[in-house]
């Protein structure tokens, strides 16, 4: 096989460029056909910094750390890593205190049977995700989703992290490069070399010569040198849907040593964007996303610290300084061209409501090292199956975050005014909603089996929001009546044994920097 794929390059050593080198080289160190391994080398910067923040990820991360071969002891006490279970929405519906959830684990019995047209014919009903699911009720008391003696990456309830991004980043590195065989060269790439095909033959750096390779990732950032600079694969701005292109982001001390660490994100709409805050064992994250359209940064900066003074006082306040990062939101019209993928902000970023950046960065190097085109001639099947897997879940993100927006009440200020108009609502969520309205999103809604966002995940937002939809009294909603009943009872006692049973987040990540968990 004389264009056999043996040689990767990654130029970028971000979350992405760590993340994708592991995966993929956790996966491919032995090729059992030709019984050569493939090599990586990652190629990163000495003056470029990463973007420095993603905190927030998604449970897949757990099965890509375990897939990496890294201890979740070790993670959590090297990237300063908490407990996330979900992230809990305030002041999206009507600015006025009202709330909602959305959890990792999906309602009760979901498999089997809907419960939103049941609680929807409830009166006094509680909010739609504590009524379906235990988990609420375990973040509104800071608790951890599972105890000391469950293994490493097994759980009560379903979870994910908050992390340092730049710990984070130095454990992939050193975990890449120690164990999985990961080169890794310090220098500036300064020039792209074509081959006679039009591939990209090699890299020339400032300090390591040129570096030849057969297939590249390009983890470039937002500068996406590759795939967007050399290649000029146009990019398309998504902001006609969603505005945000801020952010101001700060690190905030807790107030007390043994504060309660929060065990879901909170995010605080505001007038023209709304505050993330993540809570880490020594710190909490925070930031102010908008839309510079809307609202000024000495507004935004003033929103921010006005929210850091509420939650950690006026010295706190007093002494951040936070730091703007500016970004389009958007995404290259492919991905995949020629030998040339990008992952990461090379190949977009919407904003970080809901997190979904690093499990984009997974499921691409996922999607690489499970499928590695073994020969160049055939990359083209691998690159074209991919483009369409992702722009459908760009897409798929770009209709989901933009629910928060088109479903809230708020019409307080130009930016949610806009938000809710309906030029600015992608045609197919439009669609959807007006479907919505006559029966409630369930498993015949979900387009692919591995759709980004479950069909759960629809029913917290649009019944957490206060979404109506009008239940028709089927067949199988009279036979499922009592079933439903007995689930929404038996959901409250879990959630009462659970939260006399699971620890304090801070309690249990204590005992994991003291004890470790126990190894699978
Ligand atoms: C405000 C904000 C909040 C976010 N929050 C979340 C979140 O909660 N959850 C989430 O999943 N994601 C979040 N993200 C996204 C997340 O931060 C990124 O997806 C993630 O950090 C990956 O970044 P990256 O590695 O693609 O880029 P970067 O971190 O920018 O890394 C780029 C790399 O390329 C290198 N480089 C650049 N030019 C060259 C060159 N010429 N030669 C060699 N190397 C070069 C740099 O040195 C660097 O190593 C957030 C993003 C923003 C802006």
């Amino acid at each position: 096989m004389e264009d056999r794929i043996s040689r990767i390059i990654i130029v970028g050593g971000g979350s992405a460029g760590w993340l994708s080198a592991g995966v993929i080289a956790a996966e491919h160190r032995l090729d059992s056909q030709a019984r050569k391994p493939i090599e990586l080398l990652l190629i990163e910067s000495p003056d470029v910094p990463t973007i420095g923040v993603g905190e927030g990820t998604w449970p897949s991360m757990r099965t890509t750390l375990q897939r990496i071969g890294l201890s979740e002891t070790d993670f959590i006490r090297e990237c300063d890593a908490s407990f996330k279970q979900g992230t809990y929405f305030r002041n999206w519906n009507t600015s006025s205190g009202d709330t909602y959830s959305h959890p990792f684990t999906i309602p009760i019995d979901f498999a089997e049977t809907n419960l939103a047209p049941h609680w929807l014919a409830l009166t006094d009903a509680p909010q739609f995700a504590d009524a379906v699911t235990p988990q609420t009720a375990l973040f509104a008391d800071c608790l951890a989703p599972k105890q000391i003696t469950t293994p490493e990456y097994a759980f009560v309830v379903n979870y994910a992290y908050h992390l340092d991004a730049g710990k984070f980043a130095e454990l992939l590195r050193r975990h890449c490069t120690e164990q999985l065989g990961v080169k890794h060269v310090k220098a500036n790439v300064s020039q792209i070399n074509t081959a006679e095909n039009g591939d990209i033959q090699s890299v020339t750096t400032d300090c390591a010569g040129d570096i030849a390779g057969d297939l590249f990732i390009d983890c470039t950032g937002t500068r996406s040198l590759l795939l967007g600079e050399h290649f000029k694969i146009p990019f398309q701005s998504q902001r006609a849907y969603l505005f945000n292109d801020t952010a101001l982001a700060a690190q905030v001390p807790y107030t007390e040593e043994d504060q309660p660490i929060q065990s879901c994100t909170l995010s605080t709409a505001q007038t023209a964007g709304w505050i993330w805050d993540i809570g880490l064992p020594t710190r909490r994250g925070t930031g102010h996303v908008y839309s510079s359209d809307h609202i000024s940064v000495d507004e935004a900066t003033a929103q921010l610290l006005n929210y850091i003074k509420e939650i950690a006082g006026d010295d706190a306040a007093a002494s951040v300084v936070p730091r703007e990062i500016r970004f389009q939101p958007g995404h290259r019209r492919e991905f995949w061209h020629r030998n040339c993928v990008a992952i990461g902000m090379s190949s977009g970023f919407i904003e970080p409501l809901e997190a979904s950046a690093l499990v984009m960065v997974e499921l691409a190097a996922g999607m690489i090292a499970d499928q590695m085109p073994p020969t160049r001639a055939v990359m083209h099947i691998v690159a074209k199956r991919y483009n369409q897997k992702f722009l459908r879940h760009w897409n798929k993100i770009i209709e989901f975050l933009k629910l928060h927006y088109a479903l809230s009440a708020r019409d307080d200020t130009p930016y949610w005014q806009d938000n809710r108009a309906t030029t600015s609502i992608p045609d197919r969520l439009s669609e959807q909603l007006l479907l919505w309205h006559y029966r409630s999103p369930w498993h015949q809604d979900a387009e692919a089996v591995d759709d980004l966002f479950p069909t759960a995940s629809y029913q917290y937002i649009l019944y957490g929001m206060g979404f109506k939809t009008v239940p028709r009294h089927t067949r199988s909603y009279q036979k499922s009546q009592r079933q439903a009943s007995e689930l929404f009872r038996k959901n409250a006692a879990r959630a009462t044994k659970l939260k006399q049973a699971l620890p304090g987040n801070r309690e249990l990540l204590n005992k994991v920097r003291e004890f470790g968990f126990q190894k699978l």
